[in-house]
């Protein structure tokens, strides 16, 4: 991608539409460098990797491997050996809940989770609570949506197996202290599983400087493709660990009675994977660094200032989480009175601004902080300030619209 100009311009779909495109946090725009990618695979070397010695299928490899390559330098893993392919962070959350978390939590155990989590990261953990009589805790937020770690240590003993605790939260937007939760649950002998879907595509993420044991993420959030997402696992943990499925392209040997496993991280990848959707990832990662945090995160937080200021000034209209845009990594999920979620995401979208509405999947956080729904703008780097202007202009006539009077 030609980085000397606007980068909007690097997303077709942004160039295609006038909609004011609000709702990144759910799935980001990709930029044409993205499209090639995959239209390169597929034009190019497709055929099935891992299973070919002709050089189409050694090519196909190549590009998966150097996809995952990618991924270990994005997250500073220290292996490619620790970077498992997924289809998105649900099923890496999955993968770990069902083949970490059955093998290592017993009946009498803890699981400490945040409260924040979404259900990705916590119907997980409540199936493996339920399945081995573990006990699930929470560890709560603040109303300003800021993590107490004097409140977060009692939590965490001998009892405790794992914690799990988004990076990012995906409703206050705020960033947790992931470091120092990471040092408690490790001082009790747990493992710590991070929740990195809205956090990688804001912020550097650093897996060894975090302490994380595992973290996943999605390929979608962060501009890459649908459908392939990353877990990654210490190699010692993902060592001892059984497959999460079985079946083709994750065994070294089958005999009738049982197989040898293949070793990581294919152990893990089984069946005919989505090579590109990985050359894709692969892309988006490349872009990411050619824009630059810097560049991405200045832009966020101008953006996510302007839409906080201007919606301040808009007297029924209630911010959840901190008053302070840097802690909101672009997200802003806000009520307004008198006026149903769903209505608001209505009214906006007839003005063409695309926002979310709902519980956003995190059910037990909008009922811990008294809201059964609310709305969600969130903000990228390629947004507008005229974008914002049309979210602003839109949620300031919603009451009108609904017919309180002016
Ligand atoms: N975790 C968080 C914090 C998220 O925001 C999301 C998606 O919105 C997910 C997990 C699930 O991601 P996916 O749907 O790609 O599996």
């Amino acid at each position: 991608c030609n980085m000397e100009r606007d980068h909007r311009r690097d997303f077709p779909l942004l160039m295609n539409t006038d909609v004011a495109y609000l709702d990144s946090a759910a799935t980001a725009q990709r930029p044409r460098c993205v499209l090639d990618a995959e239209e390169k695979f597929y034009t190019t070397c497709n055929a099935n990797p891992l299973r070919g010695l002709y050089p189409l299928s050694i090519a196909a490899t190549e590009a998966y491997e150097n996809a995952r390559e990618a991924v270990r330098k994005f997250l500073n893993a220290a292996s490619a050996k620790e970077i498992v392919f997924t289809r998105n962070t649900s099923e890496s959350l999955n993968l770990v809940a069902y083949s970490y978390g059955l093998s290592n939590v017993k009946a009498g155990d803890e699981v400490v989770v945040s409260i924040m989590e979404h259900h990705s990261d916590l119907l997980p953990w409540q199936m493996v609570c339920r399945q081995t009589g573990a006990k699930l805790r929470f560890i709560e937020c603040e109303p300003d949506g800021s993590v107490d770690l004097n409140k977060v240590e009692p939590l965490i003993g001998s009892r405790t197996k794992v914690v799990a605790m988004t990076q990012v939260s995906n409703v206050l937007g705020r960033e947790n202290p992931i470091r120092q939760v990471a040092e408690l649950a490790h001082r009790a002998g747990a493992v710590m599983v991070v929740d990195g879907a809205q956090s990688t595509p804001h912020m550097p993420v650093d897996v060894q400087a975090l302490g994380a044991d595992f973290l996943a993420f999605s390929g979608h959030k962060v501009y890459g493709p649908m459908g392939i997402g990353v877990l990654y696992g210490r190699k010692e943990l993902l060592e001892k660990m059984p497959p999460f499925l079985t079946g083709g392209e994750m065994i070294e040997s089958v005999t009738r009675e049982g197989a040898v496993y293949a070793e990581l991280p294919h152990k893990f990848e089984a069946g005919t994977v989505n090579a590109a959707g990985a050359a894709g990832l692969h892309a988006a990662l490349d872009y990411m660094a050619q824009v630059g945090f810097g560049t991405m995160q200045r832009r966020e937080l101008e953006l996510t200032r302007r839409a906080m200021e201007g919606m301040k000034q808009i007297p029924y209209v209630h911010i959840l989480g901190s008053d302070q845009p840097e802690d909101h990594h672009g997200i802003i999920t806000f009520t307004v009175d008198g006026v149903h979620p769903h209505d608001i995401g209505q009214i906006l979208a007839a003005d063409g601004v695309n926002i979310r509405a709902g519980h956003h999947c995190a059910q037990p956080l909008l009922a811990y902080l008294g809201h059964p729904s609310t709305a969600r703008a969130s903000i990228a780097f390629y947004n507008t300030e005229g974008e914002i202007d049309r979210l602003l202009a839109s949620v300031s006539t919603l009451r009108e619209r609904m017919g309180y009077g002016k």
